[in-house]
């Protein structure tokens, strides 16, 4: 299905063969909420502990962080040519809650830094389901709007059907109503989870082949888990999903050549559950004491694994940028009316 021609630079997006850049900030300096994060860490090299396993390659989100600014800024430049309006993300809280405003700090920072509108919206923690839906619908019919972000979790009298249900597909910017989830296993044009999608890019920037593989997703949410299971196996993986109530979690693990685990649950992967050379890509973010983990045992599964993603650092800058490059593909979507607009179809997939 060829793009309309006023998006020469959509197949970009599909291309992963991207520039890298110098300019980063070493993500291992910012400071997330409460937690302060291990600064004078080098993740730079291959980590060798001397126990004779395998070097571990530390996979760090920096360098494509920096291609995908690059990729954003110019996507914007070719939208705003193309008629269409600058993209403006609206991220909607509703109370309070330290990993959320934890995250809205993050997207802000991400949002500025790539030239993309970030206008927060608070509602009332005693917020009804009416109010809810009543924010969705203004959003949704508001043309000044590009995207729109429900952060998570919502309080107690307010369910997440709501969001899926009422939050206009084409402004989905992660990839959770319905439409997007539908279009997404289907192989079609979507706007993709964000976290689930850097984490694919993050394997592709590394050259990590997935075809052939093994592999097992620990967690299966609508956001992290269950998308980035699809989207391994639309990548030729063959995969299993584990969650709170798989019988033997260390069984499956240990036969996968690659671990990708959402959680968030510190320490859960170990070193005893690895098979010798696998890849983990670790999705979670804890707070533990003043720290930020991830939920795997990082220093034990240096010298076991073949590759890890940092917790921080590795998953995590690429997850914000994915969303305003979502932003930007909603401002596409928005152009064209549809969202066939946003990416290019998955190529048929052989048997
Ligand atoms: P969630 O609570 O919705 O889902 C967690 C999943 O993990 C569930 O399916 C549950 O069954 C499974 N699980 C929990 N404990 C388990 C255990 N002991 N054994 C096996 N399975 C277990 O969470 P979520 O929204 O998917 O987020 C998961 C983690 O990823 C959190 O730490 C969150 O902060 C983090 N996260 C990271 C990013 C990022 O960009 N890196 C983005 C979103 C979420």
């Amino acid at each position: 299905m060829p793009g309309p021609p006023f998006f020469p630079a959509l197949p970009l997006w599909w291309r992963l063969e991207l520039l890298y850049s110098k300019k980063d900030d070493h993500p291992l300096r910012h400071r997330i909420g409460v937690a302060t994060i291990d600064a004078d860490r080098d993740f730079s090299t291959p980590s060798d502990p001397g126990n004779g396993g395998p070097e571990t390659r530390i996979l760090r989100g920096a360098p494509l962080a920096g291609s995908l600014r690059a990729e954003i800024e110019s996507s914007i430049a070719t939208l705003i040519a193309a008629g269409g309006r600058p993209p403006r993300l609206v991220t909607v809280l509703v109370g309070s809650h330290p990993s959320a405003e934890a995250y809205r700090a993050s997207i802000d920072r991400t949002m500025r830094r790539v030239g993309i509108e970030h206008v927060p919206l608070d509602l009332p923690v005693t917020a009804s389901e009416a109010d809810l839906v009543r924010v969705l619908h203004e959003l949704g019919a508001d043309p000044g709007v590009t995207g729109i972000l429900v952060l998570m979790p919502l309080p107690p009298q307010l369910p997440l059907w709501l969001v899926f249900e009422h939050l206009s597909p084409l402004k989905d910017v992660d990839g959770i109503t319905p439409t997007n989830a539908g279009r997404l296993s289907l192989g079609l044009p979507s706007l993709r989870p964000s976290t689930p999608q850097g984490g694919i890019e993050l394997l592709d920037h590394y050259g990590i082949d997935l075809s052939w593989t093994r592999a097992v997703v620990i967690g299966r949410s609508n956001v992290v888990g269950r998308p980035f299971a699809t989207l391994l196996t639309q990548r030729d993986a063959t995969v299993t999903v584990c969650h709170r109530k798989t019988v033997d979690l260390a069984g499956e693990v240990r036969r996968a050549d690659l671990v990708g685990v959402a959680a968030g649950c510190a320490g859960l992967v170990t070193a005893e559950m690895i098979k010798a050379g696998a890849t983990v890509l670790d999705f979670g973010v804890n707070v533990v004491g003043d720290k930020i983990v991830g939920d795997a045992d990082f220093e034990g599964l240096l010298g076991v694994a073949g590759a890890i993603t940092p917790v921080p650092g590795g998953t995590g800058p690429v997850t914000a940028l994915v969303l305003a490059r979502n932003t930007v593909a909603a401002g596409f979507a928005a152009l064209g009316g549809s969202l066939d607009h946003v990416e290019l179809p998955l190529a048929a997939v052989p048997c």
